[in-house]
């Protein structure tokens, strides 16, 4: 007797759920202590040429997508108390909400950095040498405010 094997047009061919190289070559989780600059901006590289999204990625438009998800970001935080933003736990919504979030904004900052050609690494060490410099931890300390505006406004 010959079975007859149902075929599901809707379903995928196997051709159609094989995995990506990014896919097979990430790793299953990356963790800060162990992970590199490198290795984030590689994965967002290989994820944006997989697609073929080069044409989308530049500058213009991944400046605004930053600022877009970091607009998304604050939405999460819009209306709840300072107390209740700073009682989020590992397991609630919000906190993962705000994991997918600030991801995105990073995956962004590391595509504009791969057009850019911006080593971030430096670019973040020249940047902490100017911030020191600008703020002075025995003038600043517990004072938020810049230093040139702490002195009194002159009219
Ligand atoms: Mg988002």
């Amino acid at each position: 007797m010959k079975t007859i094997k149902k075929i599901n047009p809707a379903a995928p061919k196997k051709t159609d759920i094989k995995k990506s190289a990014a896919e097979k070559s990430a790793p299953v989780k990356f963790c800060d202590s162990k992970t590199t600059v490198a290795e984030l901006k590689s994965v967002m590289k290989n994820f944006v040429n997989e697609r073929e999204w080069e044409k989308y990625h530049d500058p213009k438009n991944l400046s605004m997508s930053i600022a877009i998800e970091a607009a998304e970001l604050m939405e999460l935080f819009q209306w709840i108390k300072n107390e209740e933003a700073m009682a989020v736990t590992k397991d609630s919504p919000l906190y993962m909400e705000a994991c997918d979030e600030i991801s995105d904004i990073i995956l962004y900052c590391l595509s504009l950095a791969n057009v850019l050609k911006i080593d971030l690494a430096s670019a973040i060490s020249n940047k902490v040498v100017k911030n020191v410099k600008k703020y002075p931890k025995d003038i600043c300390r517990g004072d938020y405010k810049k230093p040139h505006k702490t002195a009194p406004a002159v009219d």
